[in-house]
């Protein structure tokens, strides 16, 4: 059961959808919001076009009809399209303008299939009445048009579809048209959703999938293999900008050096396979230390790790510190090598500064933090020790005098 978890935090979400598959083209809740940010994202200029190609269609249909078809017709056919296509279209061109309700997008998509699909049956309900020849490839058409190029994803346009076939099933009781025409057309139209539906499922399919490996592999380089938690590349990012975003707004910054006391001397005893899980049970504990956006954690390198805390006051710093190092020392993980307990326990040094009203750099502030930890293992490792902005006389490459504070 361990072991299960342990390896939970290992693999990204993107790699345990990848591993749990996803044949009904749905990921669990929060990727799948991800996902389809990113799709609307990457359809909707195609989407745009198609709404002005969609435009061209009706237009180009009404103009041919006002010329070639008699007027108690033609009247039907421009009132259609200016009065049901043209509006639907303006309004499946102002929803796609919301990057972060795709739902809208595909609302509008449906409306405009849902205004083309109609007004294409009524005309043809309608010209049978004034003998207008039957033009219902231009239904196919508008088939194909909905499944590739409105942006819908599979399930949206497979419900589209139905809607479709309502409509043409409903307008075929209606019409005039010959029981054979209407099977003929039933049949043209059900293989036209089959390679619809099939090829959308695949491209849909190669979609998802790209999203999954890509992602996967952007955890991967910034998180460490063998913890799951963030790695030291990341840390420097992160670092970086929280220190700028600090410096900014005026806000304090917490950073917690973690080590784990005599870990050579566990390896040595226990081997190396026991020293991994060590380090992999340790991060367990720090992982929901990070809850917040702007805070990290992080495995700095070897057996040591790291926690910023972006905008905490110094007393929540120092308490998190503590309940980092009891909880771990309460994971009560044998080590009869360490001279300090019989379990594995850690030394942590702290640092916290406001670097709007600090001298000190970045660097420094990196190395205040090391040097409390320097001195926890100093005072004799399972501590926490914390070194403060106060002690401005501190100067780098000069640590280790007696600035620090011990709690
Ligand atoms: P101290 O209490 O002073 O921190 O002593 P220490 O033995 O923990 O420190 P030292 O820096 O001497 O040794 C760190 C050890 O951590 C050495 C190395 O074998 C071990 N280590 C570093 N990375 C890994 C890892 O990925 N897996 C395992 N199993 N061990 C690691
Ligand atoms: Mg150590
Ligand atoms: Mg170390």
């Amino acid at each position: 059961m361990a072991q299960a978890n342990i390896s939970a935090l290992n693999q990204s979400p993107y790699e345990q959808q990848l591993t749990a598959g996803f044949g009904t083209l749905v990921f669990e809740r929060r990727l799948e919001e991800v996902f389809r940010q990113r799709h609307r994202a990457s359809v909707v200029f195609l989407l745009r076009i198609s709404l002005l190609i969609g435009l061209l269609f009706v237009g180009f249909q009404a103009a041919l009809d006002y010329r070639f078809l008699p007027a108690e017709f033609h009247r039907w056919s421009l009132g259609l399209a200016g009065g049901v296509v043209l509006p639907a279209i303006i309004v499946g061109m102002v929803l796609s303008a919301r990057p972060q309700q795709p739902g809208l997008m595909a609302i509008g998509s449906i409306l405009v299939t849902l205004a083309l699909g109609g007004s294409f049956l009524v005309l043809e309900h309608v010209g049978a009445k004034y003998g207008v020849p039957s033009r219902f490839a231009g239904f196919l058409v508008i088939t194909f048009y909905m499944y590739y190029l409105l942006g819908l994803l599979f399930w949206q346009a497979l419900f589209t579809a139905v809607l479709l076939a309502g409509a043409f099933i409903a307008t075929g009781f209606l019409g005039d048209s010959s029981a054979a025409g209407f099977v003929y057309k039933g049949l043209y139209f059900g293989f036209s959703n089959l390679v619809g539906v099939l090829g959308l499922y695949t491209l849909e399919r190669a979609r998802r999938m790209d999203f999954l490996r890509e992602n996967a592999l952007d955890f991967r380089v910034g998180h460490d293999g063998l913890t799951g938690l963030r790695n030291r590349e990341s840390f420097d990012e992160k670092f970086d900008l929280a220190w700028r975003n600090a410096k900014r707004e005026k806000k304090p910054i917490a950073l917690l050096m973690i080590d784990i006391d005599y870990f050579k001397h566990y390896n040595d005893v226990y081997g190396h396979q026991a020293g991994d899980n060590c380090l992999k049970l340790v991060a367990k504990v720090l992982a929901p230390v990070g809850r917040r956006p702007l805070d990290f954690v992080g495995r700095y390198g070897g057996e040591e790790f790291v926690v910023m805390l972006s905008d905490s006051m110094e007393q929540y710093a120092v308490e998190a510190a503590e309940h980092i190092r009891s909880q771990i020392e309460s994971l009560g993980i044998p080590h009869s090598g360490s001279k300090v307990s019989g379990v594995i326990t850690t030394s942590i040094g702290l640092a916290h500064l406001n670097p709007g009203e600090s001298e000190r750099s970045k660097e420094g502030f990196l190395q205040l933090a090391d040097e409390a930890l320097y001195r926890a293992k100093d005072r004799g490792r399972n501590q926490v020790v914390r070194t403060m902005d106060e002690d401005k006389y501190i100067q780098t490459g000069m640590f280790r005098r007696e600035v620090g504070q011990q709690i």
